[in-house]
């Protein structure tokens, strides 16, 4: 049987996380101290991500799913209310609409930065409207001028989906610094990540209260044995075997995504001018100023299929994503009435985009091995 130089090389999947060796010791600790669910590693990641916030109150959760059902719940969205959000997303981003019993209403989203298309949320908004979702897709934030400036002129909540963009800029200054509610995602794909996780920047004390109790049964407490529940909560809480890894992780945040910045920037150079051109394929925005490069996708042309060309790529070792398939073309959103045809660039994109490999273990020539599979196989 002959071997390939190919079949050689390494499997390459699309992520993976950087764990050390103190991380692990930091879990190990954990498990050996008694204290396994929300103690005090808990509360000291969450003191570390107010400061990384500029100070603003941060809670943390099991997900980063419930961080934005539970932002909505502040806010008092629920029956009756419509909420304004991107098709293209995962399909938590409109769940936690559903969740809360309101209803999702799309928007098509900009062809280039794949975000909600701004300029075309106005022409959404009725008298029901309370509240909008976007994405910061890939971390690429949405133009937060914009943004705000539509939300106050209409009185509407903001919950930015910010699960992609912790370390993400706008105007120098991070993602979840300024704005209304932004919920972050620590499950494993992300810049940095608890296993499972995430955290909600809050405006005040006062939500940051009522957070806690949407994320525990609706408990206050007082004294030794004083307990009331006065809201409908749910079990949202962080381990601290899960804060001890977001622990190790935040440490490291701006190195990690120093280095993604300096793989996508491989990627475009590696790449070449010449690229679009010749495939038909689209590169993202070459981004160097905001974007924590949490994932480098490319979109095919239409004369590829994906499914295929996944294949092919996954012959050459390398494991590709797609993030994501547009939500309103599920069957849970067909039969809430919508169609193909809707939002035609997020179906577009949903059924042409691929992710490639990014993550800080990566090397440049990891980067030149997916550039080459990628041009071999268009
Ligand atoms: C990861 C992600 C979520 C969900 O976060 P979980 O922690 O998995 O619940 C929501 N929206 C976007 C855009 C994401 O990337």
């Amino acid at each position: 049987m002959s071997v390939t130089p190919q079949s050689k090389l390494e499997f390459l999947p699309f992520t993976k996380p950087t764990i050390d060796e103190d991380t692990i010791n930091a879990v190990t600790e954990v498990l050996r101290s008694g204290w396994l669910t929300s103690g005090p590693k808990v509360k000291e990641l969450e003191a570390q991500l107010s400061a990384y916030f500029g100070g603003r109150p941060v809670r943390t959760f099991n997900s980063g799913t419930c961080t934005m059902e539970i932002a909505l719940r502040i806010a008092g969205i629920g029956a009756g209310d419509e909420v304004i959000t991107t098709p293209n997303s995962w399909v938590a981003t409109a769940n936690v609409i559903i969740e809360v019993g309101a209803t999702p209403v799309f928007v098509d989203i900009d062809p280039k930065t794949h975000n909600i298309d701004l300029n075309k949320v106005e022409a959404a908004i009725t008298s029901k409207t309370k509240a909008i979702i976007p994405v910061h897709m890939c971390g690429l934030p949405c133009d937060m001028d914009q943004l705000y400036a539509i939300a106050k002129q209409y009185n509407l909540r903001v919950v930015e989906d910010a699960a992609q963009a912790i370390g993400s800029l706008w105007h120098g200054q991070r993602i979840g610094s300024f704005g209304d509610f932004v919920s972050f995602s620590f499950q494993v794909n992300k810049n940095i990540m608890t296993a499972e996780g995430g955290c909600l920047v809050l405006n005040n004390e006062a939500e940051a209260k009522l957070a806690e109790k949407y994320r525990l049964q609706g408990v206050s407490r007082s004294g030794l044995d004083g307990i009331d529940v006065d809201v409908l909560g749910g079990k949202y809480n962080m381990t601290d075997m899960s804060a001890a890894i977001g622990l190790g992780q935040i440490k490291r945040l701006n190195e990690f995504n120093a280095k993604r910045k300096a793989l996508a920037t491989h990627y475009f150079n590696s790449f070449g001018e010449q690229f679009e051109l010749q495939t038909g394929a689209e590169l993202p925005v070459a981004d160097f100023t905001n974007s924590n490069w949490h994932m480098f996708h490319i979109v095919l042309p239409e004369r590829i299929n994906r499914a295929e060309f996944m294949q092919k790529m996954l012959d050459l070792g390398i494991g590709l994503g797609y993030h994501y398939r547009a939500i309103h073309l599920f069957t849970l959103y067909r039969e809430r009435g919508f169609t193909d045809g809707m939002f035609p660039i997020a179906e577009r994109i949903g059924k042409q985009i691929v992710t490639l490999p990014l993550f800080p273990a990566m090397s440049e020539s990891d980067v030149e091995r997916v550039v080459s599979a990628v041009k071999s196989c268009l």
